[in-house]
């Protein structure tokens, strides 16, 4: 992608939600228009901190490779800084003890890096670097309450905005406003307010627990590992668990569960959990680690996919990014590199120029979801209490794809494949080259990957294949 413009071409945007997807996308904006302004429900303080409108920052943040990639494009040497910043950067399979599909994976170097650290972290590097460019403002401590439209109501020409809770409203104009508001946008019913039909919805219900803590490792544990994650035998167990370490060498731990299978929040039960995953490493690092603070959950009900590429009308001036648009299952680390990839999308359109923009873009944006969406919902729909129609040929995808993971599992070339297609790198259809498909087909794990185990504190764990 190229940011380089050398002309802005319009004179203000505005960007409604300053998370990730509206720091990402401030930083493209800057170069399309003279001036950007970033609108934050929250106040913004200094530093890596976790605030009310990201509850979920408690929680392991991964950010993918291709993710990564976009980021640079629109902040270069981004990558360089959230390093320096204390961020680890893991090869996805080297330094990965990773559990799936009833193996462990070969600890073999994929060239992808998993970047780990906690999500403050992350979003303050960003931020700075939204910060430092001279065209853009942020103004927070502001909520947007709505659309600003020509008399004609086919245009959006800026927003409402005030602080949170009450006070006078202030208009904002611009030619682009951008909805980074998140999961809980009220994009949709302003549009209706307005005489726009209805977004149409797409649901799979997964009923996600999350419960985290920040743990500091056993003294002198050096395990050679950077991220440990152990993934049930879908749909017939629900319970996964991981342990990242994040900056200042302290572990992040996630266990959760899908349709009910939350863990709890007391130390005890906590620890319990841990106990009943798949494999016992996670449990015994944790028991050997030092809490360091509070057990933190979060319940994620849904996926969620707004199609506003299918609306019969849309108005000009109207671009929806990020969670807004759709929100994934956490599990899958998407989040963040969706959002970058849609506001991908965003600088293209832009190239193209401003006026037809939003028609544009939601297309093109609808579209550049069909794999992360496919990623996220093909393994949540094999649970029978998603609601949600299956695609046809899901249940053969599914067949395939485990069978994948399990080759994956012992054969180096189809490990690489796998982990570049989890980070975006190469489409889902990579994994079914011929010579994969023979392979899925034929291939029995030797047991040299049999006894590929993780250590673990106790180095007493030898259990393995499923
Ligand atoms: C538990 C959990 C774990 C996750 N783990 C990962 C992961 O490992 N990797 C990954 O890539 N993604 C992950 N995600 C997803 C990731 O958090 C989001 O995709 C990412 O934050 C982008 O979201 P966003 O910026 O669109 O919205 P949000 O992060 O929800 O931010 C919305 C912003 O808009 C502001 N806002 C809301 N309403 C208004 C308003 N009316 N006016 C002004 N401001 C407003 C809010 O204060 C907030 O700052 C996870 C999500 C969850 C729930």
């Amino acid at each position: 992608m190229s940011t380089q413009e050398s002309q802005p071409s319009g004179r203000h945007a505005i960007v409604c939600g300053g998370s990730m997807a509206g720091l990402i996308a401030g930083g493209l904006l800057a170069r399309h228009f003279e001036r950007v302004t970033l609108v934050e429900r929250d106040r913004i303080e200094e530093g890596p901190r976790q605030r009310k409108g990201v509850p979920q920052a408690q929680h392991l943040h991964g950010l993918l490779t291709r993710g990564m990639d976009i980021l640079c494009d629109i902040y270069p040497g981004f990558r360089e800084e959230l390093k320096a910043a204390g961020a680890r950067f893991l090869d996805m399979s080297a330094e990965h003890a990773w559990h799936m599909a009833g193996l462990w994976r070969p600890r073999l170097p994929s060239g992808v890096q998993f970047h780990a650290q906690s999500r403050p972290l992350l979003e303050w590097t960003v931020r700075k670097r939204l910060l430092a460019l001279p065209n853009v403002r942020v103004v927070d401590g502001r909520e947007v309450t709505g659309f600003q439209v020509s008399p004609d109501n086919a245009r959006v020409t800026g927003v409402r905005l005030r602080v949170p809770g009450g006070g006078q409203e202030e208009t904002l104009e611009g030619e682009l406003v951008v909805d980074a508001t998140g999961r809980g946008s009220r994009t949709s019913q302003w549009l209706e307010a307005l005489g726009y039909p209805r977004v149409e919805e797409t649901r799979i219900h997964v009923d996600l627990g999350y419960a985290s803590r920040i743990c500091r490792p056993p003294p002198g544990f050096e395990p050679g590992w950077g991220l440990m994650s152990i993934f049930p035998n879908m749909p017939q167990e629900r319970r996964f668990g991981a342990i990242e370490q994040i900056e200042g060498g302290q572990w992040l731990v996630l266990l959760g569960g899908w349709h009910g299978e939350h863990p709890p929040m007391d130390d005890a039960g906590y620890l319990e959990f841990a106990r009943s995953l798949r494999q016992p490493h996670l449990y015994e690092c944790l028991q050997k680690a030092e809490p360091l603070g509070p057990i933190s959950v979060y319940r994620f009900p849904h996926n969620q996919r707004r199609h506003f590429e299918r609306m019969r009308r849309f108005p000009e001036g109207l671009a929806v990014v990020g969670d807004a648009f759709c929100s994934f299952n956490p599990l899958y680390g998407q989040g963040i590199t969706t959002a970058a990839l849609q506001v991908e999308v965003l600088g293209a359109c832009l190239r193209e120029g401003v006026e037809g923009v939003a028609q544009r873009y939601r297309r093109r944006a609808g579209k550049a979801l069909e794999v992360p969406w496919l990623l996220a919902t093909s393994g949540d729909l094999r649970f029978p209490e998603a609601e949600g129609r299956r695609p046809p040929g899901l249940g053969l995808l599914n067949w395939y794809s485990e069978r994948f993971q399990r080759l994956a599992g012992h054969d180096e070339e189809a490990l690489r494949t796998f982990v570049r297609v989890l980070h975006m790198l190469k489409p889902p259809a990579a994994m079914f080259a011929p010579r994969f498909i023979l392979k899925v087909l034929t291939a029995r794990p030797d047991a040299a990957a049999l006894s590929r185990v993780p250590e673990c504190p106790t180095s007493s764990s030898t259990s393995q294949a499923a």
